[in-house]
């Protein structure tokens, strides 16, 4: 690789084993365990270089094109399933010199930022403004804009706040044939493709900025902790909270395991930050322990989960709500009529878990040391079949390891889980563990992963999960990448033969053909006029919760999901049928990281068949929203624009236009205070 021509221009590159080193790979916990095992470590990469503009970023890019140089494009490295991982030859492109925030627009609630920027940067500099995103995933520290746009990121406040795809409204990316403007920024001839540059883990181009929502930081937090007999009465409230519009901040349930554990339902002992926490404990107890007593469990994860199994007892959940201190009283008002049936346990175990909340995952090393390794799989579901989702993972987890949940990221639709295991330190044990959790999160009917994204290690999970609508990236992908130099595999496997879905027929019985009534979920005819299905809805109790002003399949396809009143989603499970008569269904569970969102661009591909949409019922919502005369919508559910809500009075192009223009008062850009230092 001749890389002066890209020195000629200004860049600095490193061709060295020192620099290329922490560039061959990521967090994923299998090449951790390697190393440990086997000292083995993954290849290099042949070069890395460090953008600073864009400019920068398509030089890069036409240079390897010409070269046919592989590109990886590189975050902060914080990944956890081998996105980043090294390949000989390739050119890694390390965004994190293009770290600044380009504007902040108060007028708009909009900032626009680099995407090597890291989270907590962007979130201290949002502050002094009086401003955040919200966006607060548990890696926020080590983790980049771009990083989260590539591999579909959650924070712990996404209840409320939605996930990062949620908070994400343009984003521009340099690609293999030219520039890429998406979202909001998307030109008037061209298809919006910002929903599959979400979660295309660099195999598209490289992400260089992007327009993010922005909410005012709260004057008010309040957390509280709820003992629930079990888990299924947890369940029950979590989903009545959400689905009354009510909206947490933080809504975190823990698993029996996982409360036990971390002493969580004991006033005297809430100090624990759980999932990872016992098992970094138990390692770091004395040498002793962590040579022989951490193998012992590990070496029977089949007792140790059933003596688990047999711990009965309470579950803990955490609810916050933040904003204004009267958004906050009405909130907490509402929700305390549902969660009134629990245990009260005041407010030290919310507040205890939000000041520890970035705690606990950074100090894995000494259960590796110790011989195991740790992980965690994060999968999500309609309420419905959430209980068995949560079965069948931890089951399969159990055959191999010692394992614990909890449930956050809910939904007023589903939820997601995220478990946490620990097994004897065997490459073999640990693919075997994989193997088997992500069959059964599939069986189950959830998504292989909710917010950590696909890398090596998902890759094939998420082609299946895609179905027969992976041709849709790989048409986008032959298109913007011709000749397979950005990232090559992720986050699909190249050459996946698509799978097909032969159990999948033509729907009768419409216009509403299946009602999901735990979920309020509404499979319908696209083609059904709105007022017939409300008529048919309504005669089941039911109504629209986002009511088109004509079929959904001419109104979604060309809806821009960033238009929208706030971050709820209009359509969720959709099947549709391509020319040759193959039909495919995405079921996105609610949210899913498994590559980018299909559906948008599968909709302009093939006929839509049924579309799932978000009802309510027509009576005993605990509305807060509509019940309280004096609260503004945006405090509650946090929005770009509020003005027309949800339909067309407000075009795609009028938004783009304010977006644009010259807004009334913006923040002057800063620069990254540690740029200086
Ligand atoms: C301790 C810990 C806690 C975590 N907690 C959370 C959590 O709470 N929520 C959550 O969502 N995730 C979490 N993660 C996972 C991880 O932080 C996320 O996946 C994050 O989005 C990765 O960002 P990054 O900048 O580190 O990306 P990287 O790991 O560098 O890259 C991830 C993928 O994105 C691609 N990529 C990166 N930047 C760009 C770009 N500019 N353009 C195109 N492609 C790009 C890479 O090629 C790669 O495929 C955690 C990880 C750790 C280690």
């Amino acid at each position: 690789m001749n890389v002066e021509a890209l020195r000629s221009i200004g860049l600095s590159i490193a061709t060295d084993a020192l620099h290329l080193r922490p560039y061959s790979r990521d967090l994923w916990p299998r090449d951790t365990l390697k190393m440990y095992k086997e000292g083995v470590l993954p290849e290099l990469p042949q070069a890395v270089v460090w953008p600073e503009r864009p400019e920068h970023v398509e030089a890069i890019i036409e240079w390897a094109t010409q070269e046919g140089v592989t590109i990886v494009p590189f975050g902060a490295g914080s990944g956890v399933c081998g996105g980043v991982r090294g390949r000989a030859g390739s050119l890694v492109v390390d965004l994190k010199r293009m770290n600044r925030i380009l504007a902040i627009n108060p007028h708009n609630r909009t900032v626009q930022v680099q995407s090597g920027l890291l989270g907590q940067h962007l979130e201290d500099q949002l502050e002094q403004t009086g401003w955040m995103t919200a966006h607060s995933p548990s890696s926020i520290a080590c983790s980049t804009t771009g990083g989260y746009v590539a591999a579909r990121s959650a924070g712990q406040f996404s209840s409320r706040y939605g996930v990062f795809d949620d908070i994400l409204l343009a984003a521009s990316a340099v690609t293999p044939k030219g520039k890429l403007q998406t979202g909001l920024w998307t030109p008037k001839e061209n298809e919006d493709l910002l929903p599959v540059l979400c979660g295309s883990e660099g195999g598209l181009g490289i992400v260089t900025d992007m327009l993010l929502r922005i909410s005012p930081l709260p004057s008010d937090r309040w957390l509280r902790g709820y003992a629930f007999p079990d888990l299924q009465s947890a369940w029950t409230a979590m989903r009545e909270l959400m689905q009354a519009g009510i909206w947490p901040s933080v809504l975190r349930l823990y698993d029996p395991v996982d409360t036990k554990i971390g002493g969580k339902t004991s006033a005297s002992d809430a100090k624990s930050g759980g999932g990872f926490a016992w098992m970094k404990n138990l390692a770091s107890k004395s040498p002793f322990l962590q040579r022989h007593l951490l193998n012992l469990p590990l070496a029977l994860p089949g007792l140790i989960n059933k003596i688990s199994a047999g711990i009965s007892g309470e579950v803990l959940l955490i609810v916050g709500f933040d904003g204004p201190t009267p958004i906050v009283e009405a909130s907490t008002k509402a929700a305390q009529k549902i969660l009134a049936n629990a245990r009260d346990m005041g407010p030290e175990p919310g507040e205890h878990w939000f000041r520890h909340r970035h705690d606990v995952s950074y100090k894995l090393a000494p259960v590796f040391i110790a011989g195991a390794f740790a992980d965690t799989m994060e999968v999500a579901a309609t309420w419905d079949k959430l209980p068995t989702l949560y079965q069948e993972v931890r089951a399969a987890l159990g055959r191999h390891t010692a394992v614990m949940a909890h449930f956050s990221h809910a939904y007023a639709e589903g939820c997601s889980i995220y478990f946490s295991f620990m097994g004897r330190g065997q490459l073999k044990t640990y693919d075997a563990t994989w193997k088997d959790a992500l069959d059964a999160a599939r069986s189950a009917g959830g998504t292989v992963t909710h917010h950590h994204g696909v890398g090596v290690l998902k890759s094939e999970a998420a082609a299946k999960e895609a179905g027969a609508a992976i041709r849709v990236w790989n048409e986008i992908k032959t298109s913007l990448d011709p000749d397979g130099i950005m990232n090559p595999g992720r986050p699909f496997p190249i050459d996946f033969e698509p799978t097909t879905d032969d159990t999948l027929s033509a729907p009768t019985d419409g216009p509403v053909f299946e009602l999901n009534e735990t979920s309020l979920l509404a499979t319908v005819d696209p083609q059904s006029n709105p007022d017939t299905l409300q008529t048919e809805l309504a005669s089941k109790g039911y109504t629209l919760r986002i009511p088109p002003d004509r079929p959904f399949g001419e109104w979604l396809p060309i809806l821009s999901r960033e238009a929208t009143q706030a971050w709820e989603t209009p359509v969720f499970t959709i099947q549709a049928r391509f020319d040759d008569g193959v039909r495919t269904r995405i079921q996105p569970a609610p949210r899913s990281a498994a590559g980018p969102d299909l559906r948008w661009s599968l909709m302009r591909r093939a006929t839509l068949e049924t579309v799932q949409v978000p009802i309510r019922a027509l009576s005993g919502d605990i509305n807060i929203v509509g019940g309280h005369p004096h609260l503004d919508l945006r405090d509650v559910r946090p929005a770009w624009h509020t003005a027309n809500g949800w339909g067309f009075e407000k075009s795609q192009s009028d938004l783009a236009e304010i977006c644009h223009g010259e807004p009334s008062s913006q923040t002057q850009p800063t620069r990254n205070p540690k740029e200086s230092s």
